[in-house]
């Protein structure tokens, strides 16, 4: 998809030539009427598009935040009590709208994932016939193990089996305990700076957004660089995190 009818305009001015106040007529309106205040029917968009914004991932969220609270107050359905039934019912469609836009944007994380899903781009972990199919069949879900950890990820595994077949035999072993527990303090050191390598990589991706924006043609191959590393990061993350469950859950039983 292709954003290069966006401009970076902020909510209250956003405005829209073909769209008039379906109550007094005479203004442009994005969400709700500049002029008498009445909340305007929802317009396909997405979360990004929604707030007037870009799709790029560096964001500024205090900024999204005001805008939030701002629209949250002049869309809310309890406000305005609305004597048309059809503006009621936008007022609904918006907020909710709003809410899970304001969510999803402010997540450094989900936006990332949101921005991927747009890009028609599914992450090992939401490929959702993959989970589906895991489920039905009660095996867990293969993931392929980040080349960095397969070292580390052999070792902890190994000690996990130790540590229940210790527990079978009713055994107690505090080294073993401290070793596992230190390793999963270094996994969560690094699921933390895998948030930080992802960020890194979003000004490439805006920077692509600006240059399609003001014009210039961007091949698809670059766009898909862009996009894969952050998905390698993501997928990344996602495995260390679920290995990080998976020794809290050994810990604990
Ligand atoms: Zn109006």
């Amino acid at each position: 998809m292709t954003h290069s009818t966006n401009t970076a305009v902020s909510v209250d001015t956003a405005k829209d030539v073909s769209s008039q106040c379906w109550s007094c007529g005479s203004m442009r309106a994005e969400h709700f009427c500049g002029a008498c205040g009445r909340v305007q029917p929802p317009k396909p968009a997405d979360y990004f598009e929604f707030f007037g914004l870009p799709p790029k991932l560096n964001l500024n969220v205090a900024a999204l935040e005001k805008d939030f609270y701002e629209l949250s107050r002049k869309l809310h359905p309890d406000l305005n009590a609305r004597a048309d039934s059809r503006e009621q019912e936008w007022s609904l469609q918006q907020s909710s709208l709003l809410n899970d836009a304001y969510r999803t944007l402010k997540d450094p994380v989900r936006r990332t994932q949101y921005l991927l899903r747009l890009e028609g781009v599914e992450l090992e972990e939401q490929s959702k016939s993959a989970t589906e199919q895991a489920r039905g069949t009660g095996e867990v879900k293969k993931q392929i193990v980040p080349p960095e950890l397969l070292e580390e990820v052999f070792e902890l595994n190994m000690q996990l089996e130790e540590l229940r077949m210790q527990k079978k035999m009713g055994e107690d072993d505090p080294a073993l305990l401290e070793e596992i527990g230190k390793q999963k303090l270094e996994l969560e050191e690094k699921h933390d700076q895998l948030l930080q390598e992802l960020q890194s990589y979003w000004k490439d991706w805006d920077s692509l957004v600006d240059r399609e924006q003001s014009g210039a043609a961007v091949q698809a191959a670059e766009r898909k660089q862009s996009l894969d590393k952050m998905v390698d990061v993501l997928n990344r993350r996602n495995y260390i995190r679920n290995l990080v469950r998976d020794v809290s859950e050994a810990l604990e039983n």
